[in-house]
């Protein structure tokens, strides 16, 4: 299968991390930029790096970008270039389009444009560590609708030894584990008879009160 190519625009923090990220893994990426020297930071990076205005039709054109399987907005101050690139490059009927929000009203016009995943680094971030700081077991999580997740959690000290039967976390709090993970081994089948040790991550999926309630129970 070919591999899918890849193009990101707007190389701040952002941007620059994701196109970097790409080519790291093997991937084929053009990073463009309106700034020079942006573009010169990533030429060594990335398969092409150009300088060029994503507000300006003729040129992405020319960069032949609605054969790019992947194209990334990742422009963030500018919300006028960041609108207008994206309008552009769905004209153009680029497949999948990606783009940044800098705030709420920024994300809904986005989708009101057709962008296909609109994300929030900022804010997403904030919640992921909202969300550590309130579950210190919690190493990861991801949010399935606004009232469910699916979380990582570390085994406690009150979960080590016991079979996930005597745990009876589907009756107790309505969650239900998907997978345990010992070291490098990947349970993704666990039977009411599997016995939890210590280090070992949960990977558990419910409500997000219930996940909470759960977690504070087998800390304490
Ligand atoms: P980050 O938080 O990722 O650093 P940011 O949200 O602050 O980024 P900006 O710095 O506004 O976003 O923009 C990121 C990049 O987008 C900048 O390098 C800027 O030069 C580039 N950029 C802005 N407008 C355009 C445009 N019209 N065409 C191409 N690049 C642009």
């Amino acid at each position: 299968m070919r591999k899918p190519q890849f193009a990101v625009i707007g190389l701040g923090r952002f941007g620059s991390s994701v196109a970097r990220a790409l080519a790291r893994e093997g991937y084929e990426v053009l990073a463009i930029d309106a700034n020079a020297q942006r573009v010169q930071e990533l030429s060594e990076t990335v398969t092409h790096a150009v300088a060029a205005d994503a507000t300006d039709e003729e040129a992405l054109r020319s960069l032949g970008l609605r054969n790019f399987d992947v194209v990334v907005v990742a422009i963030g101050q500018d919300i006028q270039a960041s609108i207008l690139a994206s309008l552009i490059l769905k004209d153009m009927g680029v497949p999948k389009l990606v783009a940044k929000a800098q705030s709420e009203l920024h994300g809904k016009v986005l989708h009101k444009i057709g962008v296909d995943q609109v994300i929030y680094p900022e804010r997403d971030m904030g919640q992921r560590l909202a969300h550590q700081l309130i579950s210190p077991n919690v190493i990861d999580y991801l949010e399935l609708s606004p009232e469910h997740s699916v979380v990582e959690m570390r085994a406690s000290g009150r979960m080590a030894g016991r079979m996930l039967r005597e745990l009876d976390i589907r009756a107790r709090f309505g969650c239900n584990v998907m997978a345990i993970r010992s070291g490098n081994a990947m349970n993704v089948t666990p039977r009411a008879d599997d016995r939890i040790a210590e280090g070992d991550v949960l990977v558990v999926v419910g409500r997000n009160e219930d996940l909470q309630e759960m977690e504070r129970f087998f800390s304490e």
